[in-house]
């Protein structure tokens, strides 16, 4: 039905040996919407990131996806159902070319045309990629991977994007311009995007429901209208002022 999630975690355990990184998660993200997951350093966003997509076997729990369970399947299995992460630190191909990273994130599908209207797509959202297409991607500035990475993972034709920490090692400036384009992205390809942040203001701002997340539980959601209003909250769980 359309109150089906398109994304749904009930009470997922992962841990790194002996360490628990995240303790009995459970939430929902619902078709087009972007949904963000707020926390300070060490909190558990990327280990719950990296569980959806596969990367890390849960303890505990599951994971659907489009109403099919995925729950510690192959990620490659995970990114042919729909399902891209744009990975904390960018993680471009240093030595490839710009274009080359791109064709890499659709390296699944088969549409050469469809893949040629999504290569000439993400220069419209980032025409800086456009000028530096033949470029190694290692010698890309911080802020330009970033957009390389998002673009890279938009190659996959996704329905769900999993976002880490867009906003790490970004200016101000920078941040908010990545962000005004995640929003576009949003908007204009219905794509829907989990977006995990430290930066709790441009998170907020940006998505339509957040869940707060502390020692690996999470401890709030709410709309992020309602959030925003919270200032209590901010300052006693994100530490903003
Ligand atoms: P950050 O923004 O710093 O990435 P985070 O909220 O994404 O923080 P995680 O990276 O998910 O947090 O880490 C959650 C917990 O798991 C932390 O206590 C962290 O030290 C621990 N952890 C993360 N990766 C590993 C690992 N490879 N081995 C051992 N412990 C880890």
């Amino acid at each position: 039905s359309a109150d089906t999630p398109i994304l749904q975690l009930q009470n997922v355990e992962s841990a790194y040996g002996p360490i628990k990184a995240i303790r009995g998660v459970s939430l929902k993200v619902r078709q087009g919407e972007i949904a963000t997951v707020l926390g300070s350093n060490g909190a558990g966003k990327t280990t719950i990131l990296k569980t959806i997509s596969g990367i890390i076997d849960p303890r505990k729990g599951s994971i659907e996806f489009k109403g099919s369970d995925i729950t510690a399947k192959d990620p490659a299995f995970i990114v042919q159902q729909g399902l891209s992460h744009v990975p904390e630190g960018r993680e471009v191909f240093p030595l490839l070319s710009v274009r080359d990273n791109l064709l890499m994130g659709a390296y699944t599908r088969k549409d050469r045309d469809g893949v040629a209207r999504d290569v000439e797509a993400v220069f419209g959202y980032f025409p800086i990629l456009r000028e530096r297409a033949g470029q190694e991607a290692g010698l890309l500035s911080g802020g330009q991977q970033q957009m390389l990475a998002i673009s890279r993972a938009l190659m996959a034709a996704p329905q769900l994007i999993l976002l880490d920490e867009p906003s790490l090692g970004l200016s101000p400036k920078l941040t908010k311009e990545i962000f005004e384009i995640v929003v576009r992205i949003n908007r204009e390809r219905g794509t829907t995007i989990l977006l995990v942040e430290q930066n709790a203001n441009m998170a907020l701002n940006a998505a339509d429901y957040g869940y707060v997340l502390e020692n690996g539980r999470i401890v709030l959601e709410d709309t992020c209208e309602r959030l925003r209003e919270k200032e209590d909250i901010k300052e006693f769980y994100l530490g903003m002022k």
